[in-house]
């Protein structure tokens, strides 16, 4: 392994997400030798990823090479673009495997680590609902924004091939949203908004035909979120005619139908041009892997158990955060970054007790007491501990809604164009990089001065 100083401790460091990175920012490369493995060599900003499905915003906008981040520090960070396909905590190795496009003549190859940081992320859930996977589309990744925007134009497009019968039509530009958690919810604002700015003047034959449906298995959409912003969310979306199906469970997908069950148990289809499926996580197969080596302690489904430390329950080197942990903290961005930049200064605080231990064997009598005390204090590394500021989602017709922590132990619910304009302020600031921000500002300028594209990619 080039560039790695045998003096140092190895951190490998696994995704290049909101967790692996928000750590790699922060974790002092002075100390450590870290390596960075992922199968995508950058970083994505998902909370807009839903305005990228419809061209609000480009993708490009949102990401930011890993390579940028690790540049800037003090010693060489060794980026691998892999996916870790196998960790043996025995010997404490991983296996990382390039399952890119262009493979060279080796594509598998063993890393040693000391330590072992898992911020891989998770998966779309399917519940293993049998058609999901082959006519879904997940919204998750950069390649899902551009499979959703290229399917929704062809269905526009076919719908409107000559002679197409008129059952056909409605089918096609019928597009149905499968989960009404933030995802779901911001996604199905993002069409509409599309429908209304730009598909109504490319399309004015086609455009009143357009519908758009969300279906829900609980009893309300965006569970999370307070009462009064749900209504709000809700009698939005009757305004902006977006069906709400409650109570209602996809139970298969077909290629041109859904079936579901109705809140009165009955089944019924629902034909569509487009199934947007955003039904929450679940483990990757990594992850499931691994927690069948520590079968004492690795026991949600849901998961990696870590103690208030971050640290793999069962193991004392290996440690795991973001949407790969099943913890008490909703897996998200925010708590994802918080997790990152705390595991950053834990490990800092490693290095010194490290430090002042090989410096204590080694010193003076006279010298000892006061080390002793200085070890002490390194040694008592704080728990975790999450800062909530608040939930934000986007509703459609530049509407967004806000749950935000306010006083102690108290809660600021809004909802309308003013929280919009919040919402919009607050992901411009806590977008990656100074490019990202010019560049998304700009999109929205542009969007707003000349409407979004309707080529097919
Ligand atoms: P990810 O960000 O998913 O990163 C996982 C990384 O691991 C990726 O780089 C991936 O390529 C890599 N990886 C995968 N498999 C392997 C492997 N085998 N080996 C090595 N690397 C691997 N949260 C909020 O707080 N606010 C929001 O507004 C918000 N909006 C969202 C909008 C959308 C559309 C989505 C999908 C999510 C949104 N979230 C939001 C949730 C948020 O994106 C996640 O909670 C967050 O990404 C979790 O960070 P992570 O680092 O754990 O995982
Ligand atoms: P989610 O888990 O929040 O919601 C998924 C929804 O799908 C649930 O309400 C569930 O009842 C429903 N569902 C599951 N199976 C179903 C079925 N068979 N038929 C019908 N409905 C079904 O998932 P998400 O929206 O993808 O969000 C994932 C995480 O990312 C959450 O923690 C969320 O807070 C976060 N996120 C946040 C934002 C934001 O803050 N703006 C945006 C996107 C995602």
């Amino acid at each position: 392994q080039a560039d790695i100083d045998p003096e140092k401790k190895t951190i490998v460091v696994l995704g290049s997400g909101w967790a692996s990175t928000s750590f790699l920012k922060d974790i002092d490369t002075d100390h450590y030798n870290v390596v960075v493995v992922s199968p995508r060599n950058y970083f994505l900003f998902t909370p807009l990823l839903p305005s990228c499905t419809v061209g609000t915003i480009d993708i490009r906008s949102l990401v930011e090479p890993t390579r940028f981040i690790a540049r800037h520090k003090s010693r060489t960070v060794k980026v691998v673009e892999a996916e870790c396909t196998h960790i043996d905590p025995e010997t404490k190795s991983i296996t990382v495997t390039d399952n890119s496009d262009v493979k060279g003549q080796n594509a598998v190859s063993t890393l040693s680590y000391d330590y072992l940081i898992i911020g891989v992320g998770a998966m779309s859930a399917t519940f293993g609902i049998k058609g999901v996977e082959e006519y879904g589309c997940f919204l998750k990744e950069v390649w899902d924004a551009q499979k959703i925007r290229t399917k929704l134009m062809d269905c526009i497009e076919t719908a409107a091939f000559p002679n197409q019968s008129p059952e056909e039509v409605d089918r096609l530009l019928h597009m149905v949203v499968v989960g009404g958690g933030p995802t779901g919810i911001e996604y199905a604002a993002e069409l509409h908004d599309f429908l209304v700015d730009d598909l109504a003047s490319w399309y004015p034959e086609l455009a009143g035909k357009v519908r758009i449906t969300l279906v829900e298995a609980l009893p309300n959409v965006l569970p999370a979120f307070s009462k009064h912003l749900i209504e709000y969310t809700e009698s939005t979306f009757k305004e902006q005619n977006i069906a709400i199906h409650t109570k209602t469970m996809v139970k298969e997908v077909r290629e041109k139908e859904i079936e579901v069950k109705r809140p009165d148990g009955s089944s019924d289809t629902i034909p569509y041009g487009l199934l947007v499926w955003a039904t929450g996580n679940t483990a990757r197969p990594l992850i499931k892997d691994l927690m069948q080596k520590f079968p004492e302690t690795q026991q949600v489904r849901r998961g990696l158990a870590v103690d208030d430390w971050l640290r793999l329950d069962g193991s004392e080197d290996i440690y795991a955060l973001g949407d790969a942990t099943a913890t008490r903290y909703a897996p998200t961005a925010q708590v994802a970054a918080q997790q990152g930049k705390y595991l950053a200064r834990l490990f800092k605080q490693l290095a010194v007790r490290d430090e002042l231990e090989a410096e204590l064997a080694d010193a003076a009598e006279e010298e000892k007491a006061r080390k002793d005390r200085k070890l002490r204090k390194a040694k008592d590394i704080k728990p975790f501990h999450y800062s909530h500021q608040g939930s934000l989602c986007y509703v459609g017709s530049d509407k967004a809604v806000a749950d935000l922590p306010f006083g102690p132990g108290g809660n600021l619910a809004t909802g309308g164009v003013a929280t919009f304009a919040f919402w919009r302020s607050a992901y411009i600031s806590n977008l990656f990089s100074t490019r990202n921000r010019a560049l998304v500002i700009t999109d929205w300028l542009k969007k707003t001065a000349l409407g979004r594209d309707i080529s097919r990619e």
